[in-house]
């Protein structure tokens, strides 16, 4: 059976990697590739399993070797997904997650536009700045100087949703998951003839939903707090006085 290619991209803190790895526990035949990096580790981060960390010489010997399906900079590190973890995926007949960003997705999608995509938003800027915040204290790594750097990020990569199949807002956590594992469900059913087995109709209208078309009215708010599509207010709600904790 042919495998699927899932991307999944979204601004730096809107919850990914957390989403990401309960979707691991709960769905089964599906491949998680694993990017090469040259940020260092993270918190409890460990080589060869969240990232393969290297040096940039590295890095860029790799790229020049032609190792990479895509590759991109971002928050002045490159980031890069092998060739070698598409093609092991693709002949164990296995789906593949990439969690790359907005310009990885354009570069995956120029190649393969069958792949199917997935765009996380936060509900709002603030609670952006609250996760970002949270898992810098928890991971006791990033200093202010990057967090803002995300945070300013964050709107120009959600400026790119309309490039993506799905919309997810993860704003409660099970409800997301439930909706990324429909969604991979879903496509599972529709590109595979995969049945479903429990509650099939449920999920085929909760992945529905999710489908950028059907997103626009859930998206709206989500898209003004952050200045999108019109709103002035962007600056002030990223940066602006409230504490963390109203
Ligand atoms: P990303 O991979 O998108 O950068 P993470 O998965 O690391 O983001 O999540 C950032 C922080 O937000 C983490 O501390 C995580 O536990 C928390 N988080 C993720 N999703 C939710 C959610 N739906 N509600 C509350 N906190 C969340
Ligand atoms: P972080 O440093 O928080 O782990 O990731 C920062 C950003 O890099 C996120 O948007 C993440 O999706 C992206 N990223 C992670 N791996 C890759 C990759 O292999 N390629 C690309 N283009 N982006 C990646």
């Amino acid at each position: 059976m042919a495998g699927i290619l899932f991307i999944i991209s979204a601004p730096s803190g809107s919850g990914k990697s957390t989403l990401v790895a309960e979707l691991r526990k709960q769905v089964s035949g599906i491949d998680f590739a694993i990017s090469w990096t040259t940020r260092a580790p993270r918190g409890s981060e460990e080589d060869g399993r969240e990232y393969h960390f290297t040096a940039r010489e590295e890095f860029l010997r790799m790229v020049d070797a032609g190792m990479f399906l895509e590759h991109a900079e971002v928050f002045g590190k490159m980031y890069g997904t092998s060739r070698q973890s598409l093609d092991e995926a693709l002949a164990a007949g296995h789906d593949l997650m990439l969690d790359i960003d907005v310009q990885g997705a354009a570069q995956v999608r120029a190649k393969m536009p069958e792949a199917v995509s997935i765009f996380v938003v936060p509900p709002n800027p603030k609670v952006l700045r609250t996760r970002l915040r949270n898992r810098s204290r928890a991971e006791g790594v990033m200093n202010e100087g990057e967090l803002y750097r995300r945070l300013s990020e964050a709107s120009h990569e959600i400026e790119k949703y309309r490039e993506y199949s799905y919309i997810l807002i993860n704003d409660v956590l099970d409800r997301t998951v439930a909706q990324l594992e429909a969604i991979v469900l879903a496509e599972r059913y529709y590109r595979n003839g995969e049945p479903i087995a429990y509650r099939s109709r449920r999920t085929l209208e909760v992945a529905a939903a999710c489908l950028l078309s059907n997103s626009q009215e859930r998206l709206k708010p989500v898209l003004e707090a952050f200045g999108i599509d019109g709103s002035p207010d962007q600056q002030q709600l990223l940066f602006g006085a409230e504490s963390d904790d109203d």
